[in-house]
């Protein structure tokens, strides 16, 4: 390519964070290149992530119901079989469809796709190592690093994705395991541990800190979650590290540690899940060419526009600051071109919801009673037990509840944490109130409608300012 025909963006990494940015810069008249070397677009999420995991938690979750919560519904079923090689097929299809989908949308807006692996060669010139073979170089007036993350390893165990996997091998096993040790309770360990538990396998989750979930979640929304998949047969070794892991018997076999000081033991199973965060991905990128900086976790370093210490240069999702969510990746592609074309954009990182998709769902936005009171900031707090919502126990769904915190003063709301059916839905409820900076008592006066499981949302907001109705 020649100097005349820069384009206005290239875009290395086609996940959620790049193929957003393409489609939204493409929309604005932009002249775009968007660079992947999978093979396919949509990136962790529609591959590896978000997609094929979902699918599997809601197979996995059917099947489990029809095995075991039928007959007190007056159901009556017979042989109930279930076929790996076709559960699989079904998150194939939702896979393959969706990263199609994205494609043509790429398409639909002009952006060129290549499909191969970028790496600079200067400030405004990629290379790109095509996947059938070949070179091609395209020069960018701005360039948006969007490549990623990958599971952090665990020291000592080498990942086959057959035995030893991260949740990209736990996505595909080929058959059911009989046991599976589970390093790591974060949200990958707790989905995955429950797909593989509903399907037969005998689970054990080892987490280092005394609770599960993750960074984010609420101390008593998490004890709640860990009761509830405990129910489910998943069993927890919590203040426990593993030490050490050995892969070469028939069984896996894992040193652990109590991270209280109690005594060693060892762990055996066929299959070990490696879930124990996600770092940022810039291998083979070539920034040691352009001076780059990174932090000490790997992290592109920008400023508050996604600027790095090249301006030209931006990076959005995975690869650098934040929670590693797929809505916030796709937040930020979008206000970093709105900041490269019009020069302002918006995130508030203050409002990003989370969702955690086992049985029953956890789902929270804002801030967490533990973060207020490090802070030393007052605060109320209003609960709803879904074992008083009419639609919950129609249902025969009462497990869970909405828990809200407010401002003692104001009433602002400053955070809201769910557990209980649909509450990865439900939050966006949350999210938009939390956004508009809403009261509880806004959100109690707004008429929910009978019998819907959103009518616990309203009802805590009631019983954070004054009382609940059913409660
Ligand atoms: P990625 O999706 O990782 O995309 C980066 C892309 O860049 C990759 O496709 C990679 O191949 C490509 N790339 C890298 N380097 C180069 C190069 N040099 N040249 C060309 N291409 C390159 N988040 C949610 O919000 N909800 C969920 O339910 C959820 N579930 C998840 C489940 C699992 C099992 C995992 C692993 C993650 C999940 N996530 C979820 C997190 C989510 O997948 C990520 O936050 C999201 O994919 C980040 O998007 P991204 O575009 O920044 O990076
Ligand atoms: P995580 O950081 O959420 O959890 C990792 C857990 O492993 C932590 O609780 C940590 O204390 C523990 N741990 C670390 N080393 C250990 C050791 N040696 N022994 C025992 N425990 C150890 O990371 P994750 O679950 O791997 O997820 C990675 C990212 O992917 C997260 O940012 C998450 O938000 C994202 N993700 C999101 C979703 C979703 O939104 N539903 C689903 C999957 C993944």
């Amino acid at each position: 390519a020649t100097a005349s025909e820069d384009k206005d963006l290239v875009i290395i990494g086609g996940g959620v964070a790049g193929y957003v940015a393409a489609i939204k810069a493409g929309q604005e008249g932009m002249k775009v290149t968007c660079i992947e070397k999978r093979g396919t677009l949509g990136g962790t999420c529609l591959n590896v992530g978000c997609i094929p995991s979902k699918s599997l938690l809601n197979n996995s979750h059917l099947y489990h119901q029809i095995l075991h919560d039928t007959k007190n519904r007056g159901i009556e079923v017979g042989d109930v079989k279930l076929n790996l090689a076709n559960f699989m097929k079904a998150k194939d299809t939702a896979v393959t469809g969706l990263t199609k989908g994205v494609e043509f949308l790429l398409k639909k807006n002009g952006v060129e796709y290549l499909k191969g692996e970028g790496s600079f060669v200067s400030e405004n010139e990629i290379k790109v190592a095509l996947n059938d073979g070949g070179e091609t170089t395209v020069r960018g007036k701005n360039i948006l690093i969007a490549t990623g993350s990958e599971a952090t390893p665990f020291p000592g165990l080498e990942i086959d994705e057959k035995r030893v996997v991260t949740s990209t091998g736990a996505l595909s096993l080929e058959k059911i395991p009989e046991s599976m040790v589970v390093i790591g309770g974060g949200i990958i360990g707790l989905e995955m541990a429950s797909v593989w538990s509903r399907l037969g396998t005998k689970v054990t989750v080892v987490e280092f800190l005394g609770q599960i979930g993750g960074p984010g979640m609420d101390n008593e929304i998490a004890k709640s979650a860990q009761k509830l998949l405990k129910k489910q047969g998943i069993e927890f070794k919590l203040n426990t590290k593993v030490v050490s892991g050995d892969a070469s018997g028939e069984k896996i076999k894992l040193d652990v540690d109590s991270a209280k000081g109690g005594k060693p033991e060892s762990l055996d199973a066929e299959v070990v899940l490696v879930a124990i965060g996600r770092r940022p991905y810039t291998g083979n990128l070539g920034l040691e060419t352009i001076g780059m900086e990174l932090d000490e976790r790997g992290r592109v370093i920008i400023d508050s526009e996604y600027r790095t210490k090249i301006p030209h240069i931006r990076c959005v999702g995975d690869a650098t600051f934040g929670p590693m969510l797929a809505h916030k990746a796709e937040e930020e592609a979008v206000a970093v071109v709105e900041y490269i074309k019009k020069g302002y954009g918006h995130v508030n990182y203050g409002c990003i919801p989370s969702v955690m998709y086992t049985y029953p769902e956890v789902a929270w936005v804002g801030q967490t009673e533990q973060d207020l009171k490090a802070q030393n900031i007052p605060y109320r707090v209003g609960t709803f037990p879904f074992s008083a919502n009419s639609r919950a126990k129609t249902n025969l769904d009462t497990e869970g509840l909405v828990k809200m915190i407010a401002d003692p003063e104001t009433d602002r709301l400053l955070g809201v944490h769910i557990i209980g059916p649909n509450a990865g839905e439900m939050i966006a409820e949350g999210t938009l109130a939390l956004e508009y900076g809403a009261s509880t008592e806004d959100i109690a006066r707004t008429c929910h409608a009978h019998p819907t499981l959103a009518e616990a949302f309203k009802e805590a907001a009631m019983a954070t300012h004054a009382k609940a109705i059913h409660f």
